[in-house]
């Protein structure tokens, strides 16, 4: 592990900030936010999919009751937070968006920046986060299924390019694990970390050969393929401290920077 030069959190200056996990300090939410979620709950009560428009304004002032000013601003929220986008022009109007880690990373980066936590924390959560998911997606016994979905992800990684190819790479591989876990809420809590991990620190800098990267990557698929759980985490934990420990050695002090908004 490479705690040992994180700070115990309670001298950590960014934590007067933080409110525990009281919501009395919380205020109440304002008539766009109420909308907004009533809009959410719209979409997936009425089941509705990618590129699926939402009714039209009259529509939705009719339904949600709410003023014109509020309702586009419900909307603008939902756009801000990557759940809708609005298409401009005629015939255009609100249509439903593929749901994507990069907004929850970008908001969760917004409370890391305020709370004062540094890229060591993040990579720390990512060891926390990702050995046990990877224990977790051994122990299925579907190993055909758990094959065919890394195949895929390795098709995605060769057919992409440039800038995109990095991210696949790194990301495909990780979020097939995140996904064959089965659990949502440790799938998009561990694609919102690798999203950050790539956009602020991987692309900024230098990058580890990526015969490493495969390397690592065939190691730990083949052990959750063939069913060895001890072995995936353990050559997960391996893994992302090789990561950690290139990023160390090229940007030391950016380890202990606070995490930007963006
Ligand atoms: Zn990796």
């Amino acid at each position: 592990m490479h705690t040992a030069q994180g700070l115990p959190v309670i001298y950590n200056p960014g934590f007067k900030r933080l409110d525990g996990i009281r919501s009395a300090s919380a205020r109440p939410p304002k008539a766009s936010e109420v909308a907004a979620s009533r809009i959410v709950n719209d979409i997936v009560s009425q089941g509705l999919q990618v590129n699926d428009r939402l009714p039209g304004e009259a529509e939705m002032l009719a339904a949600y009751g709410v003023s014109r000013e509020t309702l586009r601003e419900a909307l603008r929220i939902l756009e801000v937070q990557g759940m809708i986008a609005i298409k401009r022009g005629p015939g255009g109007g609100p249509i439903v968006t593929a749901l994507n880690a990069y907004y929850l990373a970008r908001t969760a980066t917004m409370y890391f920046m305020l709370a004062g936590a540094t890229y060591n924390e993040l990579f720390e959560a990512w060891e926390v986060l990702e050995p046990p998911m990877s224990a977790k997606v051994a122990r299925l016994s579907d190993s055909q299924m758990k094959k065919e979905a890394f195949e895929a992800a390795e098709m995605a990684t060769e057919m992409s390019s440039g800038d995109e190819a990095l991210f696949t790479a790194v990301n495909d591989f990780h979020a097939v694990i995140a996904q064959l876990s089965g659990n949502r809420v440790l799938m998009l809590l561990t694609q919102a970390v690798n999203h950050i991990v790539v956009d602020h620190i991987l692309e900024s800098g230098e990058l580890m050969a990526e015969s490493d990267i495969s390397h690592a990557h065939a190691g730990i698929t083949e052990a959750i393929i063939a069913g060895w759980p001890r072995r995936a985490s353990q050559l997960m934990r391996d893994h992302i401290e090789e990561v950690v420990a290139f990023v160390r050695s090229r940007h030391p002090e950016r380890m202990d920077d606070v995490i930007q908004w963006r």
